[in-house]
């Protein structure tokens, strides 16, 4: 049974609740990872959790993430669940193409590959086989319908038809970009408006419909 072998993560940043509840919700088991940012509600204390892992530093994020290593089970695939401000659209995002056919299964039909890394190599995910999931935006209804629906996914497993994107650089130039639509540049947009990352967004391409 495809559940035994899945380890749900939440709360990697403490402004992305929804999910946790989501889970709670049905009385799915996750592990919560950073409850100190989420009782202050800020996104992470000293440092970005979902950067701090394989570090050297001493932030309280960086000592954060090596508890977290220790208490997840190497055996497990993580899904890492998160919430954002700008995209109400559920994608599913992946370091490491291997774990495309996997992704294909959570019943969401976007895959981002992040070829550039904006993590720079130190996320979650690229420390332990997985995914991430954006479910959707931090307060809104579907965020919490989108975590419900992965979890109902993995109790009757197929593949679905999915549509795979590369993220391949970061948007640099202000302009009137709608996620996922291909702008004139002729790139398409992610995280476009209001993001986390320092920048306008991300670019990304399409490079297959599996
Ligand atoms: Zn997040």
């Amino acid at each position: 049974m495809i559940m035994n072998k899945i380890q749900f993560v939440t709360g990697l940043h403490g402004d992305e609740k929804l999910p946790i509840i989501a889970l709670a919700s049905i009385n799915e088991e996750q592990v919560v990872a950073n409850t100190l940012a989420l009782a202050k509600n800020v996104r992470f204390i000293e440092k970005d959790l979902n950067a701090s892992f394989g570090t050297s530093g001493m932030s309280y994020e960086e000592r954060l993430a090596k508890k977290l290593v220790r208490r997840l089970d190497k055996n497990k695939l993580v899904i890492d669940l998160h919430t954002n401000q700008s995209m109400n659209e559920a994608f599913v995002i992946v370091v490491d193409k291997k774990m495309i056919p996997f992704a294909s299964t959570l019943g969401i039909p976007k895959i981002v590959f992040m070829k550039y890394n904006i993590k720079k190599g130190y996320s979650l995910i690229d420390y332990f086989a997985g995914v991430s999931v954006e479910v959707g935006k931090h307060f809104s209804f579907k965020s919490i319908k989108n975590t419900i629906r992965i979890v109902s996914n993995l109790n009757k497993p197929s593949v679905k038809r999915v549509t795979l994107y590369e993220v391949f650089g970061k948007i640099d130039k202000q302009g009137k970009y709608k996620n996922f639509i291909k702008c004139r540049e002729g790139f398409i947009p992610l995280f476009a408006g209001k993001n986390s990352y320092n920048c306008y967004g991300l670019k990304a391409r399409i490079i297959k419909q599996l």
